[in-house]
């Protein structure tokens, strides 16, 4: 029998545009994640599970061997540092950007800015390469929030159509970086199985490049 290859999956954007991909390479989960509360989620291949987590916590499972692949946002991957890790595929999905926003007019002058976010070291490194002074505030989520009651001037945050900005009266200020959502592998899982899970890549990397031309 062959080894049994687990891959780890965010709810919400990333398994939505990784279960279309995963058919592709001829893999359907037996239950549809989204609707169930089972964590680990069997598929019609014998050797390849699902593992349904935190987006953030994707690169941990992979990187200590709880799964063999995942898929996760380039967002949480730079913020996590990525090290022990082996991305070998853009698979083009869930795309935005990850960007600095605030009230449409900008933050008030004159004064180091209070930047709510998710993201510390993102946006810590944004400030400092543009030689900017900024007290980053750490937020879990709904970042919009802060400047609404004046917690924080800026936010750092994800915006796709902007509409979730829009609705709370704040603009889109300044791009920090494209997002997209890549493939990560656990190396010694790619070095023990590289059948099961360098052919795993292959298909996957072979439906993203199929799905972004159909
Ligand atoms: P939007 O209103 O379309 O600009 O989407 C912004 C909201 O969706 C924010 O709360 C973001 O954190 C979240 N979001 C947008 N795109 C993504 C993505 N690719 N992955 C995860 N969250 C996202």
């Amino acid at each position: 029998m062959s080894r049994m290859l687990t891959l780890a999956l965010s709810k919400g954007r990333i398994l939505e545009e990784t279960l279309p991909l995963l058919a592709r390479c001829g893999i359907e989960p037996q239950e549809d994640p989204d609707a169930s509360r089972r964590l680990i989620i069997g598929t019609n291949r014998d050797d390849v599970r699902l593992l349904v987590v935190r987006a953030s916590d994707v690169p941990t499972y992979v990187e200590h061997g709880g799964a063999d692949l995942g898929v996760a946002g380039r967002d949480v991957l730079l913020e996590h540092g990525g090290e022990g890790l082996y991305d070998p595929v853009d698979l083009g999905i869930a795309r935005c950007r990850l960007m600095v926003a605030g009230p449409p007019d900008g933050p008030p002058a004159g004064r180091r800015p209070r930047v709510a976010t998710k993201f510390v070291h993102l946006a810590r490194q944004h400030f400092a390469e543009q030689g900017r002074q900024a007290e980053i505030i750490k937020l879990y989520g709904s970042m919009e929030l802060a400047p609404l009651v004046g917690m924080a001037d800026l936010i750092v945050d994800l915006v796709d159509t902007g509409n979730t900005l829009r609705a709370n009266g704040l603009a889109p200020l300044e791009p920090i970086t494209e997002i997209s959502s890549r493939l990560v592998v656990n190396k010694a899982s790619l070095k023990t199985s590289p059948g099961g899970v360098g052919a795993l890549i292959d298909d996957l990397a072979d439906a993203s490049q199929a799905a972004a031309a159909s």
